[in-house]
């Protein structure tokens, strides 16, 4: 064996081959040997045994792998779901700060049911419904009461449930059947049709009429009865982005008490719009200054900048959460009232919340919140300027979105075609028809949130307008591009 290739040369070496084995004296580099035990941490990741096979998938495997390569395994599948910055169709946050990722690794253990072993946590919940009360203008005087949830459906159901209970009480005390609940809506996001169905109550969703993207006042006394207990009015329509007009509601059901004797509450359904409206919508009156709104849902992993997992329910008086639905829990030490679908749930979305409000207060909630809609506006004016399109919501008025269909459905492509052609870039925005009665009306929606900057706005807008000079020239013959969104 010669191993005179490896020493540099002229080296000062003496060579001493006794036995057969070699030593080296002098400036000489160092040789190795391969430790077969050392092999799999030596290795790079795509060289070991782990990575030479495949695992079973809907199967648990028999043996055990290696962290490292599990890891691997399953970030390396994940790299196939798409990029979230430019999914442009969610509500969700997708951009944190790294101190947001810190503490929420540092918050893994911290179930939020448990608020005994995690006081400091349930405090931080506290301090958070405080502030979120705050925000929507509840009545010091009267005990508000709130809580977290895992999102704006929970938030929904809870409201919604309280609502049902509290009808149910003023039907009793009167003396009349508690049969047929019904709930007033417009075009709502699918958590009501949740509750109505999980909850049994009927839900009058009222049809879009005309060229109205929304519940207007004058539908109201046509769906609402002495059954109804309650209507739901959407801050940021998850169709359109529009806002609903609350007050407006509020006044007609005012009338409608008046004239019929029937007191319905409001319950918002601010689940994108209750983080905004308070920093850059200030003069619109739509929370709890207006008596009839008896509890608002936001959620907190939306334009609450939270990360996902994270709801608020705010009752503007404890007379509003009806006590039955609270329960005792004791066997965790101590004894919480809790008012939720779940039981355990992670924590660290809710310290999250708190430390989003620490660290922007209203400055900078303000500040984010008017970027993205000036972003939205901006875009609105641009998308405008596109022949093709027909502006359906332009970004004023209601949340940082836009919403557009196309002036001619002969024009050569479909907005589906178009929703396919930018997804070869990276972009998910969505295609869909409104709800009834305009379901032949087929919108596509851009929703901006924190971390969507106008630049990536040009870049998108870039996008768009190639694909459609593409899809001018290039008509998709028997296109089978398909509605197949659900809206988050
Ligand atoms: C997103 C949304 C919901 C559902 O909220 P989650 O937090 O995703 O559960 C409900 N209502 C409206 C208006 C929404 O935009």
């Amino acid at each position: 064996m010669c191993l005179r290739t490896y020493l540099p040369r002229p080296s000062k070496i003496t060579y001493l081959a006794s036995n057969g084995d070699l030593y080296f004296k002098g400036n000489i580099m160092p040789i190795h040997r391969v430790n077969p035990e050392n092999q799999s941490s030596l290795q790079d990741i795509y060289a070991t045994d782990a990575s030479q096979h495949s695992l079973p998938k809907y199967r648990l495997p028999k043996g055990r792998t290696e962290p490292r390569a599990a890891y691997a395994l399953v970030r390396d599948e994940l790299m196939l779901d798409g990029n979230s910055r430019q999914n442009l169709a969610t509500f969700c946050t997708t951009w944190v700060e790294d101190e947001v990722k810190q503490l929420m690794t540092e918050a893994v253990d911290k179930n939020m049911i448990d608020k005994d072993e995690y006081p400091q946590t349930a405090e931080i919940e506290n301090r958070c419904v405080h502030i979120i009360a705050d925000l929507w203008h509840a009545d010091k005087s009267r005990e508000t009461i709130g809580c977290s949830t895992t999102g704006s459906s929970e938030a929904a159901m809870l409201g919604g449930l309280a609502f049902k209970w509290q009808w149910r009480k003023r039907r009793e005390a009167a003396g009349k059947d508690t049969f047929k609940p019904n709930i007033v809506t417009g075009p709502v996001q699918i958590c009501w049709q949740k509750f109505a169905r999980y909850f049994d109550v009927e839900i009058r969703e009222v049809p879009l009429e005309g060229d109205a993207l929304g519940l207007k006042p004058q539908d109201l006394r046509k769906y609402c009865d002495e059954n109804t207990i309650g209507v739901v009015a959407t801050l940021g329509v998850t169709f359109t982005g529009v806002y609903e007009p609350v007050e407006a509601l509020a006044k007609e059901l005012d009338a409608i008490q008046r004239d019929l004797g029937f007191d319905i509450p409001i319950h918002v359904d601010a689940a994108s719009g209750g983080f905004i409206a308070p920093f850059i919508q200030k003069d619109l009156v739509w929370d709890f200054k207006i008596k009839r709104v008896r509890s608002i849902n936001a959620s907190g992993h939306k334009y609450g900048l939270a990360p996902l997992g994270c709801g608020w329910v705010i009752w503007s008086s404890k007379e509003d959460l009806p006590e039955e639905l609270i329960f005792y829990v004791d066997y965790l030490g101590g004894n919480m009232p809790t008012f939720a679908l779940n039981f355990s749930r992670p924590g660290g979305e809710i310290i999250a919340q708190y430390y989003n409000f620490l660290r922007l207060g209203w400055d900078g909630y303000t500040a984010v919140q008017k970027a993205c809609s000036d972003t939205a506006q901006w875009l609105g004016a641009e998308l405008a300027k596109i022949k093709q399109f027909e502006m359906v919501y332009d970004g004023h008025g209601g949340i940082p979105a836009v919403a557009y269909k196309l002036k001619d459905e002969n024009c050569g492509f479909t907005l589906y075609d178009l929703s396919e052609r930018v997804r070869m870039r990276g972009w998910l925005i969505a295609s869909y028809p409104l709800p009834l009665n305009r379901q032949t009306t087929v919108v596509q929606r851009i929703l901006i949130r924190h971390g969507v900057s106008r630049d990536l706005a040009q870049l998108l807008l870039d996008d768009l307008k190639r694909a459609i000079d593409h899809l001018l020239e290039n008509p998709v013959p028997n296109s089978t591009a398909k509605p197949g969104f659900h809206h988050a």
